[in-house]
């Protein structure tokens, strides 16, 4: 279905829960979360007869994201309904990697297209105080903030990584580059390619919530640091004019490296023109844009047995030109239905 500026709207984001196995500190506070209740939170069943109502709208691809996805149970029980769904064509994940490793092999099975690894460091020091975990004894996480516990963490995803690729599943990396924090890391996190056939994607800070108090790096700056530090390692940066999918992403590649290195100027390069997304909160609240406080309550319509397809297409009529995320930053931070781990980045 086309929106009011002609843009073809074919994927949905779906956060299947607000909950998280991890505190990101430019996306969740370290404690005092006020989660949604269990009966807030949409069932899967409730996900799957929506996402049939999107597929008759035209939604060919969904992306299934959270809170962190895999802390849901039977998540590829849920993305192997969402691949039957007729009109479905592709189904991917973003996750924050950690819990991967024990799902690998059901969400194969279930027919996963290609997953997102959010990694916004490999420095276990630093790994630890973007993502302050092992925060709690909530979700597995363990109890005590030993390095021990959160090498292995680290360990783990790159495990995961790996053993992803060794098994031929699209992967691509994701990190928000944040001054002061990991900025030391993206030329490290960008030779995962030199090996690797993944993409390395860095992502310009957007200032919702929490995000609003980290100064983000902007793309034309993670040009020239990437350049400059694959020029000391012996490599030249050049734009690949190859695309990938229809993501918001602009492409480079490092002669004789296998995989690529994408940048995703959130902010600096408005990506609006070409925007082809919807996305559904945890508890059923469609939104039409990342910064748009407008959001419709589908859950209140589809317990009550009210027809939805109208509603969702006016959703996608409402979709505004262009984000407005200088309005988002005047947003307190904390909880919110806006906060990033509610609708899923
Ligand atoms: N927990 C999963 C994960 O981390 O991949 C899925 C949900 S998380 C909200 C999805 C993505 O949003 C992550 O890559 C995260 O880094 C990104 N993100 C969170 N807050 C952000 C912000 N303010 N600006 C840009 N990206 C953000
Ligand atoms: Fe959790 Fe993902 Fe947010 Fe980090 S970015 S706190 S992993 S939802």
């Amino acid at each position: 279905m086309r929106d009011s500026f002609n843009r073809e709207i074919d994927y949905l984001r779906i956060s299947v829960t607000d909950r998280c196995n991890m505190r990101c500190v430019y996306c969740m506070p370290g404690e005092g979360v006020e989660w949604k209740t269990h009966a807030e939170i949409l069932t899967f069943e409730e996900m799957i007869a929506l996402c049939r109502i999107f597929a008759e709208l035209g939604i060919k691809k969904i992306k299934v994201s959270g809170g962190e996805p895999l802390v849901r149970r039977g998540l590829p029980g849920f993305v192997e309904a969402l691949k039957t769904t007729p009109g479905v064509e592709q189904v991917t994940l973003t996750t924050n990697g950690l819990l991967l490793n024990d799902h690998l092999d059901a969400l194969l099975d279930a027919g996963l297209d290609a997953v997102n690894i959010s990694l916004d460091t490999l420095n276990p020091v630093t790994f630890g105080k973007i993502t302050r975990y092992p925060y709690s004894v909530e979700y597995g996480g363990l109890e005590g903030k030993t390095a021990v516990v959160r090498n292995k963490a680290l360990e783990q995803i790159l495990t995961a990584l790996d053993k992803a690729l060794a098994r031929a599943l699209r992967v691509k990396i994701n990190c928000v580059p944040i001054e002061g924090l990991n900025d030391a890391d993206i030329v490290p996190l960008a030779a995962l390619a030199r090996d690797r056939p993944l993409a390395v994607r860095f992502i310009e800070l957007m200032p919702l919530g929490r995000a609003a108090s980290f100064t983000g790096i902007p793309a034309a700056a993670l040009v020239s640091i990437l350049t400059g530090g694959i020029q000391d390692a012996g490599g030249v940066l050049m734009p690949d004019t190859e695309r990938i999918g229809n993501g918001p992403a602009v492409y480079y590649r490092v002669k004789g490296w296998q995989g690529r290195i994408g940048l995703i100027a959130a902010l600096s390069h408005s990506f609006c023109a070409t925007c082809n997304r919807l996305r559904l909160s945890a508890s059923g609240m469609l939104s039409p844009c990342l910064s748009s406080s407008a959001g419709t309550d589908l859950r209140v319509l589809l317990r009550g047995g009210k027809p939805l397809a109208q509603t969702i297409a006016a959703v996608i009529g409402s979709k505004p030109a262009s984000h407005n995320f200088l309005e988002c930053r005047r947003e307190k931070a904390g909880h919110s239905d806006k906060a990033m781990w509610n609708i899923g980045g």
